[in-house]
Parts: C-alpha cells; sequence; structure tokens
C-alpha cells in the first residue's frame, strides 16, 4: 500500500525504492531505485535513491518491495460514448478509468452518436480530454461518413484532428472495394485501418458463437468463418495496397493462422486481443448470462488457447480492452435484447497477471502487448523507463488479494463478469508527467480486510 498522505497531488520529486522494474524495450527487469523529478526520470539503478531523499510535502518515497514498475499502458479500442451516451459513460469517467487501470494512452472508437466522422468531434473530443486532464485521448475517427459502409470520411481532417487511426468498429466496412479505397486513402494519411472483422450477412440474428453451447441453448449462432473470411479478404487488399492494417479483437484460430502467414510475408498487418477472449469460452453463455454477450462473441476453448499462443509469439502484436460501458438498462434484460460488450480498463491487472502467474503469458510479452506493441500501432511515443524520458508509469502489487466491485470502479458502468469477483494483483499507483493520475485509495473495503477509518 502506497501512504499519499504526506506527499501533494503533484510532488516535485518522486522516489521509487527497491522496485521491479520491467521494461523489455529497454532490456529492463532487476530490482533497482527510480528517482523522478519534475515529471522526468532523472535516475534508475541500484543506489539511486540517495539518502538525502527523504518523505516530505514535496517529495514521496515509494517503497517498492514486492511492487512492480513497468511503462503505463496503451490501448488501442475503448468505448467512451461521448458524445450521445453520457450516461454509460463520458471522457472524464473513461480517462479516470484508465488511470486506474494503469494506462497513460486511449484510443475511443467512432460510435459515438454522432459518429466521430468529422474534423469537428475529433477535434471536441481531444478539446474535452485536454481540459479532463490524465491518460491521453487518442481518437479514431470513422473510416466511412455515419459508419455506413458507403462513401469515405475526409481522413486528413480526421488526422489533422488529432485522429490515430480511422475504423468502422461497431461495424466491418463489408465492401471490398470500398475497403481497398479506405486502405489506399488512408495509407496516404499514414493511418491504419483498423477492421471490425465480421461477415454481416453471416451473423444476422446472431446471440454468440456457432457451436454446440448455442445449439444446446436455441440460440442463433456466429460462425468463425464470419470472422476469418473477412480477415482473408483484407490481407489480399493489403497485399494489393500496401497499407497498414489492424485486426480488432481477433478471437478466432482460423483469422490468427491467416494473420502469421501475412506476417511471415512481410505485409504490415497487426493485431490486438481483448482480456475476454483471452479467459473466457462460449461455455460461460450456458446459464444465458447477459453479462457474457460480446462482439465478436466468446469461441471455443481452442480458439481460447490459439489467441493465447499468438500473443506469446507475436501474431497478436497488443491486448486492447474493447472497454464497452453500458448500463443496467442494456444489460439487466434478456439475453436477446442485451447490448453486447463489457468493460476493461479496470480490470487488466486484476484479470490478466493470472496468466502470468501459471506461465502461460511471459511477463515481458504482458508488458510488451500493452505498451511498446500498441504504440507503434498508432505511432506515438511509447511510454518507457528510460532515463530522461517523461513519466508515464505505472505501479503494480501483483500480490494484493482483493475484490473488485462495482463501487470501487471509476467507469460510470459495471458490466463485466468480472466485476464482484476475487482477483490477485492490482494497480497501486499510475504516475502521468508530474501528476498522480491514480493512486488506489488506502481504505478500499473490498480488501477483504476491515476497513480502516477513512481520512478525512
Ligand atoms: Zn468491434
Amino acid at each position: 500500500m502506497i501512504d499519499l498522505s504526506q506527499a501533494s497531488r503533484r510532488p516535485d520529486t518522486v522516489v521509487l525504492t527497491s522496485i521491479r522494474a520491467i521494461d523489455p524495450a529497454e532490456q529492463l527487469d532487476g530490482t533497482v531505485d527510480i528517482v523522478i523529478e519534475q515529471g522526468r526520470i532523472t535516475r534508475v539503478g541500484e543506489g539511486a535513491a540517495t539518502p538525502d531523499l527523504k518523505a516530505s510535502d514535496e517529495v514521496l518515497v515509494v517503497d517498492g518491495q514486492g511492487l512492480w514498475a513497468m511503462p503505463a499502458f496503451v490501448d488501442l479500442h475503448v468505448h467512451f460514448r461521448e458524445p450521445g451516451h453520457e450516461y454509460k459513460e463520458d471522457i472524464a469517467s473513461g480517462l479516470a478509468a484508465a488511470a486506474a487501470g494503469g494506462f497513460s494512452h486511449v484510443c475511443p472508437m467512432p460510435n459515438t452518436k454522432p459518429v466521430n466522422d468529422t474534423r469537428g468531434i475529433t477535434e471536441a473530443m481531444v478539446a474535452r480530454a485536454r481540459e479532463v486532464g490524465g491518460p491521453q485521448l487518442h481518437p479514431v475517427g470513422a473510416a466511412t461518413r455515419g459508419l455506413r459502409g458507403e462513401e469515405l470520411t475526409e481522413m486528413a481532417d480526421l488526422r489533422d484532428a488529432g485522429a490515430v487511426a480511422v475504423s468502422d468498429d461497431g461495424r466491418c466496412v463489408v465492401d471490398s472495394s470500398l475497403m481497398r479505397r479506405a486502405l489506399e486513402y488512408a495509407r496516404t494519411f499514414e493511418l491504419p485501418v483498423i477492421q471490425h472483422a465480421e461477415d454481416h450477412g453471416s451473423t444476422q440474428g446472431a446471440q454468440m458463437h456457432e457451436g454446440e453451447v448455442a445449439t444446446r441453448l436455441g440460440l442463433r449462432g456466429w460462425p468463425r468463418a464470419a470472422e476469418d473470411s473477412i480477415v482473408a479478404r483484407d490481407l489480399l487488399l493489403v497485399e494489393t495496397t500496401g497499407a497498414p492494417y489492424h485486426v480488432a479483437h481477433v478471437s478466432t484460430a482460423g483469422a490468427l493462422r491467416l494473420l502469421r502467414e501475412a506476417k511471415a510475408r512481410g505485409l504490415p498487418v497487426t493485431a490486438e486481443v481483448t482480456p475476454h477472449h483471452l479467459m473466457l469460452s462460449h461455455e460461460a453463455l450456458q446459464d444465458y448470462d447477459p453479462l457474457y454477450k460480446v462482439n465478436p462473441p466468446l469461441r471455443e476453448p481452442t480458439d481460447v488457447e490459439a489467441c493465447r499462443a499468438a500473443l506469446v509469439d507475436g501474431t497478436i502484436d497488443a491486448i486492447a480492452t474493447d472497454h464497452a460501458p453500458h448500463s443496467s438498462m442494456e444489460k439487466d434484460c434478456e439475453f436477446v435484447e442485451a447490448a453486447p460488450g463489457l468493460i476493461g480498463l479496470e480490470l487488466v491487472v486484476p484479470v490478466l497477471l493470472e496468466l502470468v502467474r501459471d506461465g502461460t503469458l511471459p511477463l515481458a510479452r504482458f508488458v510488451t502487448a500493452l505498451t511498446a506493441a500498441p504504440a507503434k500501432v498508432i505511432g506515438i511515443e511509447p511510454p518507457s523507463l528510460r532515463v530522461g524520458a517523461p513519466v508515464e508509469l505505472t505501479v503494480i502489487d501483483p500480490a494484493r488479494e482483493h475484490r473488485v466491485d462495482a463501487a470501487s470502479l471509476r467507469s460510470k458502468s459495471s458490466n463485466s463478469p468480472f466485476v464482484g469477483c476475487t482477483h490477485t494483483g492490482s494497480v497501486e499507483l499510475t504516475l502521468l508527467g508530474r501528476d498522480i493520475a491514480y493512486a488506489r485509495p488506502t481504505d478500499t473495503p473490498a480488501d477483504g480486510v476491515a476497513p480502516r477509518a477513512s481520512r478525512p
């Protein structure tokens, strides 16, 4: 637990002593001291914390024993619902959730209301995020106007306003000729096209993955081929155009086989996977619980295994949450009526450290897939623990057992099957520049221990 009672929210100096620091891009994994002055990392190494650095109003000293420090995370895929559905989430609550999850950069998808398909909306989102402060917001602009899949957006305008990629996420660009032109056009502006790979013709009325569980439940199934066929087609278009292409929330073994082969041939393709597709299969839906309804659907255990293997071997570049907040109105209802999606920003560390602990996911891959790899996809400077770097740093307690409750979340929504469960591993501190963007409250009642007297 990190005691902030003495320090200001913007201390001049932060000292992390005897902390395990992990930054694969810097070939760093060892127990060191980290000294931060005026929002920059000035010293990293054994004995870097000199005895003159004592805790005070202006110096925050953190005893890092048992804790991990890593670059703060980059999420390529979030839904902040602003403009349009601020009752589910807005930019302020979304950024607060991001900081609490250890993130310093987030990319909101354009399926807002109205759709983010113009310079004006992109600019307004960026301006609102600056006003709020905390993690940086990099909007993903729409690839086609109104996400209608008919005509392309003015991508130069979107880029100039701050968009880092284009996508019709939530919808797939199904028309091949339009997708080819989207790739060609986006390439001119060095924007990757992010595809939500779903052949809508094959998924009409589909409620979950097409398989034995869907048959048992009598629900209309969503075939893997709806995802695989779009990825296969897109890879041919990437080969034709040479344009950078990114697959959102990949979920099938078949799509991964295609991506692996495309990468081996040097095509400029990247992919992301969500925590839920790494942790859950269609078996989870057997009680018709709408919390498990998600797009693309939870697949079979063999697909989960394929996603894990692809994340480890680098076929999947990045972990992205697809943070999709919904109110109880959209989730406390019949399965077929429920909106797909679940929240993820504040659950990445509690949920995914399980894969690190059991040896499935090397810690270095976990860090890279949340930092350098997604930063590269959108062309931003990756958060780093290098000396001289601006501070974008997350401190994790890998051993802390705690229950994640709706009340402890910064997000306005709590739609996730991982909420209400006990997890091991938590984000303790997120430092962004000179700001303490997040510090875990010392009196979290969800600790499973008697709450301490709350501070005034
Ligand atoms: Zn999507």
